[in-house]
């Protein structure tokens, strides 16, 4: 069998970490069966849907790589919006042979059968059935909304390929509605008409429309679809095991994307949440694709933490390839100059440096600050801590001897700061870190003799005459 799945957006916000860790999902289960990954906008909610969101999300999803199989021959996404008449055409071959009913009771008359059943104690709160076997016609004076006749035996439970034996009985799900009173389908006829009409295999969303399926599959039965198999991934919580607070649940892909993060190692985070293989936890959407089964996928709640994200950033951040690596940080170079930066030989030697240092994009370009900025600010903290009278003459001696030198390069800086030291009786931590504060503004750099060659002798040596102002000047 072949396999298809598809990703189902609501438009109405951005693409979130869960909404991308189900697109994701989707994709692996069907490029590990070689089938089909379709996409489709489900915007039946036309007062919250909006053109806006969906760009958001088809951008997201692009930016993240998920390309969608297309549909047959056109590549046009699906939006449920454009199906109405189709949906409603459905209607009417169910009121003919049964499956569904006319029904005029109003919202008081539901409010009222709420109230008694409150009063019976009965567990079941909704619909009662008033116009179940009332014949009621397409001429009823009366408003009326279409329910579908659930039978007492439904097919309402179902066995989740990632939670098990789920489902309720038939029995404790009410009448409910398909078509509205303005004859508009409702969204659960919608999704079980697309997913039979685009021929999906397989149904794997969130955890939170799992209350949803035994409605979806009495539909498939009335209208006489065979219901795709259904898989609902565990929910998403905090570090704590706490729900997710607002600010994770929130975190759109375009955010991640412009803190900096590769979109390889947002994809390989997403796919960790839930999903594991032996302690595999770096690793790119070719083998996740090849490793993913449904079987991978655990029950429990997923944990979403962010320190997770940075390990695997920068893991992802030594992997890819330099020409990627110069492309991607470029934006975040000139954002960080204020200016748009030329990357020379001088910066690319210094992306090579930072490379093992950075955990994202925009790390990369705040450690490049010193050498993008012709005027640096000393960090306060750490030239407190480093730029004091007692290293003074240490660094005056050393700018000296820089001045001097005739040799520029890494090992000709390493020599005259040997000399130095030994002559100054300093430690070399003692005389490094003041020189990268000084020539930095702050306290972590590449190594000291790279940093000082990269920035060249007359940058250095202006910088150091700063430091050794700032120490003349005395503690702010
Ligand atoms: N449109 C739903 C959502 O965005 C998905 C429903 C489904 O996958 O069946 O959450």
């Amino acid at each position: 069998m072949s396999v298809v799945t598809r990703y189902a957006p609501s438009p109405t916000g951005p693409l979130h970490i869960g909404g991308a860790r189900t697109a994701l999902f989707n994709w692996a289960l069907a490029r590990h069966h070689g089938g089909r990954f379709l996409l489709r906008v489900e915007d039946t909610d036309r007062a919250r849907s909006t053109p806006e969101a969906e760009r958001l999300v088809l951008e997201a999803l692009h930016w993240l790589g998920l390309e969608h199989d297309p549909l047959g021959e056109s590549r046009d996404i699906p939006r449920q919006s454009e199906r109405f008449g189709h949906y409603a055409e459905l209607i009417g071959p169910l009121l003919e042979n049964g499956h569904a009913y006319r029904c005029t009771c109003t919202r008081e008359d539901l409010a009222a059968m709420r109230e008694q059943a409150v009063e019976r104690g009965s567990p079941k709160r909704g619909y009662d059935g008033t116009c179940r076997d009332k014949g009621i016609g397409a001429d009823s004076p009366l408003p009326f909304c279409i329910r579908l006749r659930v039978p007492e035996h439904g097919p309402t439970r179902f066995d989740d390929l990632i939670a098990g034996p789920s489902g309720e009985d038939s029995s404790q799900v009410d009448d409910f509605v398909i078509a509205r009173t303005d004859g508009t389908p409702v969204y659960h006829l919608a999704v079980v008409v697309d997913d039979h009409d685009m021929g999906v295999t397989h149904v794997l969303r969130g955890r939170e429309h799992m209350l949803s399926t035994p409605r979806q599959l009495l539909l498939c039965d009335a209208l006489g679809f065979e219901p795709p198999a259904f898989a609902h991934l565990p929910l998403l919580v905090g570090p704590t095991g706490k729900k997710l607070s607002k600010r994770e649940a929130d975190a759109s892909v375009q955010s991640y994307r412009d803190r900096g993060f590769p979109p390889e190692a947002v994809l390989n985070f997403l796919a960790r949440l839930g999903w594991g293989h032996g302690d595999l936890e770096t690793f790119d959407m070719k083998t996740f694709a090849e490793l993913f089964t449904l079987e991978g996928v655990g029950k429990s709640p997923s944990q979403v933490d962010e320190a997770k994200l940075s390990a695997v950033s920068q893991h992802w951040m030594q992997q890819l390839p330099a020409d990627r690596l110069r492309e991607s940080v470029q934006p975040f170079l000139d954002a960080e100059a204020g200016r748009p930066v030329t990357i020379d030989a001088g910066l690319e030697t210094l992306i090579g440096l930072l490379r093992p240092r950075s955990d994202t994009f925009a790390d990369m370009a705040r450690r490049a600050r010193f050498y993008l900025l012709d005027q640096i600010e000393f960090d306060p903290k750490a030239a407190r801590k480093h730029l004091k009278v007692s290293v003074r003459e240490g660094l005056a001696r050393l700018r000296e001897a820089l001045h001097e030198s005739p040799d520029w390069s890494t090992e000709g800086i390493e020599r005259v700061m040997d000399a130095v030291r030994e002559a100054s009786g300093l430690s070399l931590g003692q005389l490094a870190q003041p020189t990268r504060v000084s020539v930095t503004g702050t306290a972590a750099s590449p190594g000291i003799f790279e940093t000082l060659e990269l920035l060249g002798r007359e940058r250095t040596l202006e910088r150091l005459d700063r430091a050794l102002a700032h120490i003349d000047a005395g503690p702010a």
